[in-house]
């Protein structure tokens, strides 16, 4: 609970000092990203080493959520990247669009059964890796073979790493909160479908900063955003337990 707290009082300063500021997401971000890669390296300690190598994408055929400056973020960097890529004759502005076409609407299960790769593996790489998500950065395996077991369709438990993954819903979960507290919208949006939105409108970012939910189209609907207000408000001491 302290934890999460000194989290949110963290990024509502940053958001405080940001606001109105044209970095303001990359700010955002940069403290997110490494205060979930800090406080993983710690957490770690004592559990069984993860699997996870360059090279491997057996998890990437999931559905990714993220929040709206994750999707801003990884919408910078693509434009970013957006020349050499192109020189390398990939465009991932296409990439996206054709992904989106086949995974929008999709949920979990169905998402997973298509067995479709993420727009940005190439050679078992992540194209974006500096810039990927929480989700991503969250999802961490102690077992190589059971994870290409449960990507080729087997009815396999994979064993995760708790500490990712209790970090990441931290991390991700406090920043929420504090996007929610300063008045942005602060939903879980599908990867693919957020990212087309972002790349098809330059003022996306702006029109985000100004209040607006740009990505309301491609939010998650399974996602109990009151439930999970109240849970954010009761952790800060806000509320009674219900
Ligand atoms: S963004 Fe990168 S790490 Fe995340 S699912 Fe796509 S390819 Fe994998």
């Amino acid at each position: 609970m302290g934890f999460f707290r000194a989290q949110h009082e963290g990024f509502m300063e940053t958001l405080a000092t940001w606001r109105d500021r044209r970095d303001m997401v990359p700010a955002l971000l940069s403290q997110a990203y490494s205060s979930f890669e800090g406080n993983v390296a710690f957490q770690v300690q004592g559990f069984p080493e993860v699997a996870c190598k360059k090279g491997c994408a057996a998890c990437c055929t999931v559905r990714v959520v993220a929040t709206a400056p994750e999707v801003l973020l990884a919408a910078r960097y693509i434009r970013h990247m957006d020349g050499s890529l192109q020189r390398d004759g990939v465009n991932l502005k296409a990439r996206i669009a054709e992904a989106d076409e086949k995974t929008r609407g999709l949920g979990e299960a169905q998402r997973m059964s298509l067995r479709l790769h993420c727009p940005f593996i190439a050679k078992g790489i992540c194209l974006i890796h500096p810039a990927r998500l929480f989700a991503c950065r969250g999802h961490a395996s102690h077992d190589r073979q059971a994870c290409n077991d449960a990507a080729s369709g087997s009815p396999i438990e994979v064993p995760i790493s708790m500490p990712h993954r209790m970090v990441r819903s931290m991390v991700q979960n406090a920043m929420q909160s504090a996007l929610r507290d300063s008045g942005y919208a602060w939903g879980m949006y599908e990867l693919n479908h957020a990212l087309s939105i972002a790349l098809d409108d330059e003022g996306a970012e702006d029109a985000w900063r100004g209040g607006c939910d740009v990505f309301r189209e491609a939010r998650i609907e399974d996602i109990d955003m009151l439930e999970m207000a109240a849970v954010f408000d009761e952790i800060r001491g806000l509320t009674s337990p219900a």
